[in-house]
């Protein structure tokens, strides 16, 4: 669904604890509707098996990427247990020029950083129904030791603190529903009037230019 009203497209964050989902409700989003792009982040943290460089992420070392941070070619960067995270400014702000609706899956603290540079941006928050059911998604993924589950429901609860900064809580019962839901509520926040200041500007000045011409005809 392409909207008639601006030609740029929009920036919307999608932060969620760590078993919630959200990986698999962006790759499907991607999938169905063609006006996403999703950001790729750089990092610290090594590749996990199956990750690819520059899909995934793109890894680099501390200096790599503390250079970046000096350079100022960081939109938002953060740490999150022992790594850091960030998001390169360049291409997000390519493909919202191109028109792409750019999803940013970034932690917390990035999405404040974010909001507070660039105040359209929209925030989703995505939650399994409920603390049992993330729990057992943790458990469930076999991959994590019972100490790393115990970090991340530790995480989720600062996490939990920080909702209340987001425009819509997205919770993750049914795959399909909760993407249906992201791509609706992404559709309808990016054109709340205070989203499209530019847009309303244009359609005043045409109105105007309009009246007058009518008046002297
Ligand atoms: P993971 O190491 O499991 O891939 O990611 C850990 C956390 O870092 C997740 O909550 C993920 O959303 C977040 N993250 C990924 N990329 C970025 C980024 O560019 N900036 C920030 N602030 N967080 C990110």
């Amino acid at each position: 669904m392409r909207t008639a009203t601006n030609s740029k497209g929009s920036l919307t964050v999608i932060s969620g604890f760590s078993g919630a989902g959200k990986g698999t409700i962006m790759k499907a989003l991607l999938k169905k509707y063609s006006c996403y792009q999703l950001s790729v982040s750089v990092t610290t943290r090594k590749p996990r098996p199956g990750e690819v460089d520059g899909k995934d992420y793109f890894f680099l070392t501390q200096e790599e990427f503390q250079r970046k941070v000096d350079n100022d070619e960081l939109l938002e960067h953060a740490g999150y247990v022992d790594h850091c995270y960030g998001t390169p400014r360049a291409f997000v702000d390519r493909k919202i020029a191109e028109g792409k609706d750019v999803l940013l899956e970034i932690e917390v603290q990035g999405a404040a950083i974010v909001k507070k540079k660039r105040p359209d941006t929209i925030l989703l928050f995505v939650t399994p129904p409920s603390a049992q059911v993330l729990r057992e998604r943790l458990t469930g993924r076999g991959t994590e030791s019972p100490e790393v589950v115990k970090e991340r429901l530790e995480q989720a609860a600062r996490e939990v603190k920080q909702i209340g900064d987001y425009d819509a809580l997205i919770v993750n019962d049914d795959l399909d529903r909760a993407v249906e839901t992201v791509h609706q509520t992404i559709q309808m926040l990016k054109n709340t009037p205070a989203r499209q200041r530019e847009f309303i500007g244009s359609l005043k000045q045409q109105l105007d230019d309009l009246n007058r011409e009518l008046e002297n005809s």
